[in-house]
């Protein structure tokens, strides 16, 4: 992003499967946020425990430190009003009402970076975010690479076969893999029928 706008807020969304360095990303932005010594304020959903619960961390072990919520509404009652830009990781964690706090923070000036998984498991879009990319000004869709055959990959295969969205895991659930060889991933093909 070359041009940033001055005395507006906006929302930045950055997504794509797991692995594609999403969280890398948001990290990348908020540091240099720091470094422009704007007063940043990090959140995470509860939900994700993976490696320590207080920070974000991306899965090549890059932290930063964060305030972990299960909610919105504590979203909202621990933002430190001073902020000037927020992060979010793993917004796709989120219910619905995380559209609308987003909204108010840009409305109110603030730089707003979300990170989240565009699609679950099954490839169908997850949660808020189809109205997180429409509402933003930037998307980055970030890509990984397919464990299967080395293409870009934009799909997250889920190797445990539990049937319910929000299964949080790493490497040994999951996988990076591009449109194919997902398709071939899920033999009886249960799952992209119902991708729109
Ligand atoms: P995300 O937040 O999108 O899940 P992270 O930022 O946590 O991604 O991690 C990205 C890092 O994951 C990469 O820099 C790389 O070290 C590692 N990685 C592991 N598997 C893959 C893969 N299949 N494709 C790309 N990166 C991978
Ligand atoms: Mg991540
Ligand atoms: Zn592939």
């Amino acid at each position: 992003m070359i041009l940033q706008p001055s005395d507006v807020g906006w929302i930045e969304v950055i997504c794509g499967p797991m692995f594609s360095g999403k969280t890398e990303e948001l990290i990348r932005r908020l540091k240099r946020a720091n470094y422009a010594r704007q007063q940043v304020q990090i959140f995470k959903p509860q939900i994700d425990d993976r490696y320590q619960s207080e920070a974000i961390v991306s899965h090549s072990q890059v932290a930063l430190p964060s305030v972990v919520v299960s909610t919105v509404e504590q979203m909202r009652a621990a933002l430190n009003s001073q902020v000037e830009v927020i992060g979010i990781d793993e917004v796709q964690f989120f219910d619905a009402s995380v559209v609308d706090f987003c909204e108010e923070l840009a409305d109110g000036e603030r730089r707003v970076i979300v990170a989240g998984l565009d699609q679950d498991y099954l490839g169908k879009p997850f949660g808020p975010m189809p109205r997180l990319l429409a509402s933003a000004e930037y998307i980055t869709k970030l890509l990984a690479i397919c464990i299967k055959c080395g293409n870009p990959a934009n799909r997250s295969y889920r190797l445990a076969s539990d049937p319910q969205q929000v299964l949080v895991g790493t490497a040994e659930q999951y996988e990076a893999r591009c449109r194919r060889c997902f398709r071939e991933g899920y033999p009886s093909a249960h799952s992209f029928q119902a991708v729109e």
